[in-house]
């Protein structure tokens, strides 16, 4: 049996017992470290943002991982963007080991580009239109002919790179609103889209706006996602760091995150007894 069928059976196991844990404890809502994280898979996620594009009004969904949870510690104003988001989701293997170290029935990993892939896949159908912002010049275009090729009947109605200056952002929201988007997605990098989705929400009209880091470079072919059996044995972060030496620096939260999460642990333990 080749390790990556292994892993998934193994998987499938925990997915039933979590499952059955959060049904149990009727558990929605996960907090880490102050950072609410919804407790949904990725199915449930894409549900959500069905939900959410049909309500109309402009949602934020951040796809959180430790990093960022890491630098909202010392961030009130971020802490309070992922608090006050539509759906934020478990992206990372730290927020999904984070949070079942503290109790919660975190399903599975929902990353923004399996988010971007699912909400590809559901659009045509449902006639929802695609703007993509961000990214150096050119990689947008480049990914919306990739998506349009791997999912006919796509429409992307618009794109911009990700490289402008404060003064060009009125047009830019103009463009965005005159393309009548049902979802902007917007890759400049976390925290700064999340902050970017938030200063700008009151303006924009796409009913949901979703942060996807680097998930452009990676769909236009300038980067390359972890292989299959790395994402499965959730050692993507490790590829990462492999593929971009010069992530180590940021990845130095991850230890400190982890050493949070055991503090924020024994303190719920002796609260508790
Ligand atoms: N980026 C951008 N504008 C900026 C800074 C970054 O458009 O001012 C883009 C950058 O070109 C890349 C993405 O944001 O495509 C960040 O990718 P990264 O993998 O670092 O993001 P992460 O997934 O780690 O949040």
């Amino acid at each position: 049996m080749k390790i990556v069928d292994e892993v998934k059976i193994k998987n499938q196991g925990y997915q039933n017992e979590l499952r059955e844990k959060r049904i149990a404890l009727n558990q929605v809502k996960a907090v880490i470290l102050g950072c609410r994280v919804d407790i949904l898979d990725t199915t449930q996620c894409l549900d959500k943002i069905a939900e959410l594009i049909s309500a109309r009004t402009t949602a934020h969904v951040i796809t959180l991982n430790a990093e960022i949870v890491y630098q909202a510690q010392n961030n009130p104003v971020l802490m309070d963007i992922i608090n006050q988001a539509a759906l934020v989701t478990p992206d990372g293997i730290g927020i999904v080991w984070g949070g079942r170290q503290l109790g919660y029935a975190i399903p599975e990993r929902v990353s923004g580009i399996d988010l971007l892939w699912g909400i590809c896949q559901t659009a045509p159908a449902k006639e929802w239109k695609i703007y993509l912002l961000g990214s150096s010049p050119g990689v947008a275009d480049e990914a919306a002919g990739r998506l349009k090729a791997q999912f006919p009947g796509l429409s992307i109605c618009g794109s911009h790179h990700g490289y402008f200056q404060a003064e060009d952002e009125p047009s830019i929201i103009a463009d965005i609103n005159r393309s009548q988007a049902d979802i902007l997605v917007v890759s400049l990098g976390a925290p700064k889209q999340e902050i970017w989705i938030s200063k700008h929400k009151k303006d924009l009209a796409a009913p949901v706006c979703i942060g996807v880091g680097g998930s452009l470079d990676v769909i236009a072919g300038h980067k390359k996602r972890a292989p299959d059996w790395m994402i499965k044995t959730n050692l993507e972060w490790l590829y990462r760091l492999l593929a971009e030496p010069s992530r180590w620096r940021r990845q130095l939260a991850l230890p400190k995150f982890v050493l949070l999460i055991f503090k924020s642990k024994f303190n719920r333990i002796f609260k508790h007894n």
